[in-house]
């Protein structure tokens, strides 16, 4: 199939780029990295009267670390965040989570911007700012604003963008001593979609762990966060006891509907296992 007619515009400054999205509104499309909305556009998902094509706004790209953040710019590629020894520094989960992404031509030109705007529910890096508490800066020609990533999420491919707004950069605290992070997923096969992946972040004080903080994707209409999990590895140490806890505790917190690639209750036995497997691998580089 081919696209529906649009038309295309490539800003020469941000300000066109606001322009431009505050002249068609919901009838514009930004195109980022082209990864997911071009398929769409194949398939007639998706029919805009427009592209306005972002890829050339280099001020909407980059990694920078200041003031205790790593500022993440809304146009940066997976491969970019990947090959970044800042990422990798301050937000080591990042770096873990991007080769799970589909394949290196995807990661060369897939943005975090894009993922994040598209909000398939078994993409990675939505369940990593959930867990990392990042903050998305969100901007259109009437100012800025910006929402935490737990707000952002709204429910499938759905966000708390508002026509003629586009995400312009993510913030992400910049990992404190005696915290770890880890994400591992399950799918069918090396480059697909998650069945089920696990974004992890805690604070080990030796073996104790505190503001854990595990959030799921590809097993509800958005990534969620594991809350009862959560408590119940509050304030413990961790081991075989708590975390065998914490596993039928995610049979509360999660209800993953049945898809093409599972069931929903092999999606909840794998997200059991990612739990075991993350907060091992955890505690081990904590020395636990
Ligand atoms: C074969 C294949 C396998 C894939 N596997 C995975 C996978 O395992 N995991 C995964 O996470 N993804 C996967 N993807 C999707 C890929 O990661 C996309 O790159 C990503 O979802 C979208 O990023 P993009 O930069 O390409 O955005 P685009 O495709 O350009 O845009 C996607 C949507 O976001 C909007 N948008 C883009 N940038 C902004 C912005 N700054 N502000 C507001 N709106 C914006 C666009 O208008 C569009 O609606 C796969 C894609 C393919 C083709």
């Amino acid at each position: 199939m081919k696209p529906a007619p649009f038309d295309y515009a490539k800003p020469n400054s941000v300000e066109e780029v606001f322009d431009l999205l505050d002249r068609y509104g919901d009838d514009a499309r930004l195109l980022a990295g082209g990864q997911s909305l071009l398929p769409s556009l194949n398939m007639r998902l998706s029919a805009p009267a427009i592209l306005i094509d972002i890829t050339g706004q280099h001020a909407l790209r980059g990694i920078v670390i200041g003031d205790g953040v790593l500022r993440i710019g809304a146009l940066t590629t997976y491969a970019e965040v990947k090959a970044s020894v800042e990422v990798a520094r301050a937000a080591p989960m990042l770096s873990q989570a991007i080769p799970w992404i589909a394949h290196p031509a995807i990661r060369n030109r897939g943005t975090v911007g894009g993922s994040l705007a598209h909000a398939d529910p078994a993409a990675e890096l939505p369940a990593c700012m959930l867990a990392l508490d990042a903050q998305l800066e969100i901007a259109a020609k009437s100012g800025r604003r910006r929402v935490a990533a737990a707000d952002f999420f709204r429910g499938l491919f759905e966000t708390d963008l508002k026509p003629g707004e586009m995400l312009t950069a993510i913030e992400v605290p910049v990992i404190r001593a005696n915290y770890r992070s880890g994400f591992s997923e399950f799918s069918r096969r090396s480059g697909d979609f998650a069945m089920s992946g696990l974004a992890a972040h805690a604070r080990f004080d030796g073996e104790v762990l505190s503001d854990v903080r595990l959030a799921y994707c590809g097993v509800d209409t958005r990534p969620v966060r594991a809350r009862i999990a959560e408590r119940v590895l509050e304030g413990r140490p961790f081991g075989s006891a708590a975390l065998a806890e914490a596993k039928a505790a995610l049979a509360k917190d999660l209800d993953p509907p049945d898809d093409l690639q599972a069931t929903g209750q092999m999606k909840l036995h794998l997200s059991q296992v990612l739990a075991g497997r993350v907060l091992t691998t955890m505690g081990r580089a904590a020395g636990g």
